[in-house]
């Protein structure tokens, strides 16, 4: 193995889980054997616990102005260690070095936005009657939790823990069991920036671990981010136990291209957004509407998905057991008439030939009802389906049961707009193939790709990492009593 067994991370301390099961950590680039990751249990999970909350009082009483600094000297450390930590996210996900410079860079940038939580968190104060003062204040939960997915190892982890630790809040987060390598670093780096022991703690694990974070009394609020099956499970068992739930989930994003559309601004946005990440993003483009006589940019869209090298500019898929389920999807709608215009089945990678790689596919003729267009796919392919008209369309992305992302190529304003106010989604691109907003704007989707009320970044975070006290002072005696005092 490259590196050490992974640990738990608990009040300041790597250490080791009671429990003796563990999981190979593979890397998808060429098979090889990085590290192993323990199966904790219930009771490891239990001692995090205990850590948090001995912590919490002495960080929720820390004024926030103080705990922003920690913040700050990690956004110094996240840009002093950028090459490593990208690499590493390379070497335990499969994407390429570029990506994974991205994944930190937007790390950078969510750590800045906890940087600025004191501006955005004053309370209100008002005078309500003569000498008696209202005050809001927004206070943090107590011990919270983070449950993350193996598509951005270091980018989600940063949605949730510097708001809500910069909100006064102990965090607990479960990473996932395919990509266990880089929080670890992270939690180095806290450490480094001076976060006190216990504020932050790592609990590796599976199934066991999230139904363990659900069920446990000690933890206030639970984030999670996912496949929809399992942030159905994570929003009803921890509701379930009176917490606070944000739970993101799966997605089958639509692209609707109009026939006045630029081609070649299309075609490049078409191909970066479904490859990117090897499609392993909760924001790529999974199927295009094309919306009447569009086959002049269809062209365009095959010949920049041929520019697209696995093992170059194609990073690989996260296990074998993904490849060969992206290749079942195409290989189903290719037996159902669906025509596979770039093929991106069985591809090797010379020198790689253990990586999980799955080339750029481009599919067109691909029909509605076809299990390709209506299941989220999670690699690097683009189902076209053929429309006579904008309301068609309209129709075919409202019938998903997701609503992640949706994005419109046209060169029409009013269009757009008309497409804007239809579409079922809760992020909205307009000739942008991957329409994530950047901090301050929150992230978060709608329908099946979200459960729980607000968004889980931006300004939307500091309503679920927080609740409001509200206050009500007289100092003077001599104001009498009124019907509300
Ligand atoms: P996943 O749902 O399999 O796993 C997510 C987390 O849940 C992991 O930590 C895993 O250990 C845990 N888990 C898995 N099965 C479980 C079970 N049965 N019970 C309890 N916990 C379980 O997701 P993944 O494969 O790691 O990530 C890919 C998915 O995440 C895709 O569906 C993608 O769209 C989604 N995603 C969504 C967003 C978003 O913002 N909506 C962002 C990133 C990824």
């Amino acid at each position: 193995m490259k590196y050490p067994s992974v640990r738990n991370y608990i009040n300041g301390q790597f250490v080791q889980p009671a429990s003796s099961r563990s999981l190979p950590v593979i890397s998808p680039i060429d098979g090889t054997a990085l590290s192993e990751v323990p199966m904790s249990s219930a009771a490891d999970l239990h001692k995090a616990v205990l850590a948090a909350k001995a912590a919490f009082p002495a960080w929720s009483h820390t004024p926030i102005k103080e705990r922003v600094q920690v913040f700050f000297r990690y956004k110094y450390l996240l840009e002093k260690n950028l090459d490593e930590l990208a690499a590493l996210i390379s070497e335990e996900n499969g994407k390429t070095i570029g990506e994974a410079i991205a994944e930190i860079e937007k790390c950078v940038e969510l750590t800045e936005f906890a940087c600025s939580l004191p501006q955005l968190v004053t309370g209100e104060v008002l005078e309500v009657s003569k000498g008696v003062e209202c005050r809001t204040e927004h206070v943090p939960l107590g011990v919270v939790a983070s449950i993350v997915p193996f598509n951005f190892p270091s980018m989600v982890p940063n949605w949730t823990m510097p708001n809500a630790i910069a909100l006064g809040n102990c965090m607990i987060i479960k990473p996932s069991e395919k990509v266990p390598l880089s929080v670890g670093r992270l939690a180095q780096l806290l450490q480094e920036a001076g976060l006190p022991a216990g504020v932050f703690n790592v609990v590796h694990g599976d199934n066991e671990i999230v139904e363990a974070i659900c069920d446990h009394p000690g933890i206030e609020a639970v984030s999670f981010v996912g496949s929809t099956k399992v942030a159905k499970i994570v929003y009803q068992r921890s509701t379930s136990h009176y917490k606070r739930c944000l739970a993101l989930g799966g997605a089958k994003n639509h692209l609707l291209v109009l026939p006045d559309a630029i081609p070649g601004m299309t075609a490049q946005n078409v191909a970066a957004s479904m490859s990117g990440c090897a499609g392993q993003r909760c924001m790529a483009a999974s199927a295009m509407v094309a919306v009447g006589q569009v086959d002049h940019i269809i062209e365009k869209i095959c010949d920049e998905a041929r520019k697209i090298v696995p093992g170059k500019n194609l990073g690989a898929v996260i296990s074998k057991a993904s490849k060969e389920r992206i290749e079942r999807y195409i290989t189903e709608a290719e037996q159902q008439g669906a025509q596979v215009l770039v093929d991106g089945r069985h591809v090797k990678v010379e020198g790689k030939e253990n990586g999980t790689y799955v080339g750029p596919t481009v599919i067109d003729h691909v029909k509605p009802d076809m299990a390709i267009a209506k299941e989220e796919v999670f690699g690097p392919v683009i189902s076209i389906i053929r429309s006579k008209t904008v309301d068609e369309a309209l129709a075919i992305e409202n019938s998903s049961p997701y609503g992640n992302a949706a994005s419109v190529f046209t060169q029409n304003g009013g269009m757009a707009r008309y497409i804007i106010e239809r579409a079922s989604a809760g992020m909205i691109g307009v000739n942008v193939g991957v329409p994530v907003p950047r901090e301050p704007f929150s992230f978060g989707g709608w329908n099946e790709s979200k459960f729980g009320v607000g968004d889980i970044t931006g300004k939307s975070s500091i309503e679920f990492w927080t609740r409001l006290k509200k206050s009500t002072v007289k100092w003077n005696p001599e104001a009498g009593i009124n019907w509300m005092s």
